[in-house]
């Protein structure tokens, strides 16, 4: 073990009390992003709900018998339109990845829809949205080449890989990986590493508790924080809880207990490059309060329209008492872009993108007030 693996451990699994840990990571996390917590207003656009693979936990897919399809461009711009209305400034693409190497009913689809892979849709679609409203696309549509991100920089400023786990057991027989070839950790550090050669900021994370062992997490928080460590397009972490949801193979699966999940939000932060915004989703923590002052400063997309796709059974928390909570910790809950300010450059966006970007911001790179902001 290397003297920071070492140190991960101590942190997350030693004595030091849980409080104390949290004082620790929440100071820094005063010092680089103050006393502010920010969300990013959005709508989530799932363009489609076919994919290669079908991970032990995932709910969001669908196979062509179950209802898997894609939007059509109408209800692309119906949800665009709704989120536009509402004041949103992130169009969140979330969707399959390239089901058309597996169904041919999704080579149909795209055919029908006058294209020929999901790649050319979600551009043409994001294009669209990116160019008829105020909305910016935020692009998760799984690996993506260096030729792919040169196209998705053109019409949105920034993309989504979760890396989810480094664990190589969980592509194991019974695993919550077992058969997706696109979970293959290299596969998605190489998307990673093509987003940082074409500079597309990127968010990823962990998804936490998919894994069975107290190594296993050591070794991912770890080698995640080596990753943020080299790779400069990462701006945002996420660290998801797992959720077990009913008709998966995972359904009874544990869950993380509050305490181990604190605990390990605050050693991110505490090794995390100070820059990089660490994000806990507010729909999926069991009590959001226990994490204001855990080191994390970001609660992610929240949605005045649309549901959470990929956890449909977690609603979004109500914007207004989630404010006054956060208050009562003596910090403020503001809105940001799915791009965060220190990335809001001509080096990392753009022209196009730069200038619509640059259109809606402050001095300090978060949106100017707004309606929904206020
Ligand atoms: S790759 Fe993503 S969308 Fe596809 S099955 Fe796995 S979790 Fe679901």
């Amino acid at each position: 073990m290397s003297t920071l693996d070492k140190k991960i451990e101590n942190y997350i699994f030693g004595n030091i009390p849980t409080s104390e840990l949290l004082d620790k990571a929440y100071d820094i996390k005063v010092q680089n992003f103050g006393k502010t917590i920010t969300y990013s207003p959005k709508v989530f656009i799932p363009l489609t709900t076919l994919c290669q693979d079908a991970c032990a936990y995932c709910t969001f897919v669908k196979t062509p018998k179950d209802g898997g399809t894609y939007l059509t461009f109408e209800e692309v711009d119906a949800i665009a339109n709704v989120g536009d209305k509402s004041g949103c400034f992130e169009a969140l693409f979330t969707l399959g990845d390239k089901p058309e190497i597996k169904w041919s009913f999704a080579k149909e689809e795209l055919e029908r829809l006058g294209f020929s892979t999901t790649f050319d849709y979600l551009i043409e679609n994001a294009k669209r949205v990116n160019e008829k409203y105020h909305l910016f696309p935020h692009i998760n549509p799984g690996l993506m080449s260096r030729k792919e991100i040169k196209e998705y920089r053109q019409h949105s400023p920034s993309g989504g890989l979760m890396l989810e786990s480094f664990s190589k057991n969980l592509s194991q027989k019974g695993k919550a990986h077992y058969g997706a070839k696109t979970k293959d950790i290299n596969l998605r550090l190489e998307t990673l590493e093509n987003a940082m050669s074409e500079k597309y900021p990127m968010t990823t994370g962990l998804l936490l508790g998919i894994t069975d062992t107290k190594n296993e997490i050591i070794q991912d928080i770890y080698q995640l924080i080596q990753t943020c460590k080299i790779n400069t397009s990462i701006q945002e972490v996420i660290l998801q809880n797992f959720r077990a949801k009913q008709n998966t193979l995972m359904k009874n699966h544990s869950e993380i207990v509050n305490d181990l999940f604190m605990r390990i939000i605050a050693t991110t932060r505490l090794f995390l490059p100070n820059h990089i915004s660490l994000q806990i989703p507010p729909n999926l923590a069991s009590n959001i309060e226990l994490f204001l002052k855990s080191g994390i400063n970001d609660l992610g997309g929240i949605s005045p329209k649309t549901i959470d796709w990929v956890n449909p059974d977690h609603n979004w928390p109500n914007l207004i008492e989630l404010k006054n909570v956060i208050k009562q910790t003596d910090q403020n809950l503001i809105p940001r872009l799915p791009v965060y300010p220190s990335y809001i450059n001509k080096d990392w966006l753009s022209p196009s993108i730069y200038e619509k970007v640059s259109s809606v911001v402050n001095e300090n790179g978060y949106p100017k007030e707004h309606e929904f902001t206020k």
